[in-house]
């Protein structure tokens, strides 16, 4: 155990916090055989049940009929329904059980959809640092290597605490704290430039910081390696790429990996779930934290969520609204933690044109969603020469509504990449209009 390390365990025990424990104790499960995880999944899965059955309202009209003993294999988890955002939603406090502790309020950001709120406990916000400190397991890197990340501080609750253990002791550099990219115009009605200062700082802070590895969404990791690229930033070596919190496009994992001459480690986490599944070094999909997450992808490919460990307002069958599959593989790796691909999941913002200036998908879906004749929309780019719209209308749409969206379009593009507008051939299914 390195120094670093060290700080991080008493960091813990000073401040009376379990996270440390926590993510020891993650940290073996990762080496666990597949017969121990499926028996600590079911002991973990047939607990949470009972619990939330007895002890939450809401749960316990759910499942009132529900006979436990049903349950002898993490699989028969399918005998219960699945559940959405917004039945969960609806619930409220119905869903809760406060039981004297100490409650965290967290909110999903509403980039894709509407803010969804939901509590946890304290001990609850420990094992969720747990489970983002085990991002560093799988790539193997060791607590105290320099890394940097481009993404916003979550634990803003105790900014002291904060600064401890992601500066000092993990050694963590955040260049910034923005959700999108900082090079790009911040918004639409800054022009299409990017940042030029904003971005060179960042250059220079990598630079200076010598880090080990990166966690940065892809859409910020590809704005900063067009940069290096176009101005030939020289000795921006990385050797760990993070990439989370949206789909990770093969052409964004090639050019991160040649521009920083490192390897990219695919991470699938959300606000409501941190590190669910990882990639390990054989890249062969990402290895579900099956330890602590039971993930299931129906016929349809919706991937459905339980978190086995969240006790007070409980995630049981939950649809997430990504979709992926399972691979049934075994990974040469040695874990036995089950393997998954995501399919379609949360996207970029981020569009870029051939001349490498930056477009947000946001500001095109706020003109469409304007439109009531619009009742779905797809934004698609093909490799940097075109952008397509594909639409699914409720009502004819008239020639000049048609002309007016192109001239809008046009006008935010600045010709820098063509744009077309077409009826959707298909399903849509990455982007819908809210009414
Ligand atoms: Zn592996």
């Amino acid at each position: 155990m390195d120094l670093r390390e060290i700080g991080l365990a008493l960091a813990g025990t000073l401040s009376r916090d379990r996270f440390y424990s926590y993510y020891k104790e993650l940290d073996r499960n990762q080496w666990l055989s597949g017969d121990a995880l499926t028996r600590l999944q079911l002991a973990k899965l047939r607990r949470l049940i009972t619990h939330a059955a007895t002890n939450i309202p809401f749960y316990k009209k759910r499942f009132a009929d529900f006979d436990i003993n049903a349950v002898r294999s993490p699989d028969d988890i399918k005998l219960l329904p699945v559940l959405t955002k917004s039945e969960l939603a609806e619930a409220g406090e119905d869903a809760v059980v406060r039981g004297g502790q100490r409650l965290v309020s967290r909110s999903t950001s509403g980039t894709s959809g509407a803010p969804f709120r939901f509590v946890v406990s304290r001990d609850f916000f420990s094992f969720g640092i747990a489970r983002h400190l085990r991002i560093f397991d799988l790539p193997g890197l060791r607590i105290g290597d320099p890394w940097v990340f481009c993404t916003p501080l979550r634990y803003k609750t105790n900014p002291v605490y904060s600064f401890l253990t992601n500066r000092l002791v993990l050694d963590a550099n955040q260049i910034t704290r923005e959700r999108t990219p900082p090079c790009c115009p911040a918004s639409p009605g800054n022009r299409l430039e990017p940042d030029e200062v904003t971005i060179r700082r960042f250059c220079k802070q990598i630079k200076s910081h010598k880090p080990g590895a990166i966690f940065s969404y892809p859409s910020t990791l590809i704005a900063l390696a067009t940069f290096i690229r176009k101005w030939r930033v020289p000795d921006i070596k990385i050797r760990t790429i993070i990439s989370s919190g949206e789909v990770l496009p093969h052409g964004t994992r090639k050019f991160c990996e040649e521009t920083f001459e490192g390897e990219v480690y695919n991470l699938y986490g959300t606000t409501e779930f941190p590190s669910i599944a990882q990639e390990c070094g054989e890249h062969k999909g990402l290895h579900i934290f099956s330890d602590s997450y039971l993930v299931e992808c129906l016929d349809d490919g919706a991937i459905v969520i339980t978190d086995l460990d969240n006790y007070t307002m409980p995630f049981i069958r939950f649809k997430i609204g990504d979709h992926g599959f399972l691979k049934g593989e075994q990974c040469r790796c040695g874990r036995a933690l089950p393997l998954m691909e995501i399919t379609q999941g949360r996207i970029s913002d981020l569009l870029i044109t051939r001349d490498g200036r930056f477009l947000r998908r946001s500001f095109f879906a706020a003109v469409l969603e304007k439109n009531r004749e619009i009742r779905k929309f797809e934004i698609t780019q093909d490799q940097r020469r075109e952008i397509t719209i594909s639409i699914l209308l409720a009502k004819p749409l008239s020639d000049a509504r048609r002309q007016f969206l192109m001239k809008r379009f046009n006008e935010y593009a600045g010709g820098s990449i063509a744009i077309k507008l077409q009826p959707a051939a298909g399903k849509v299914t990455v982007s819908e209009a809210t009414k």
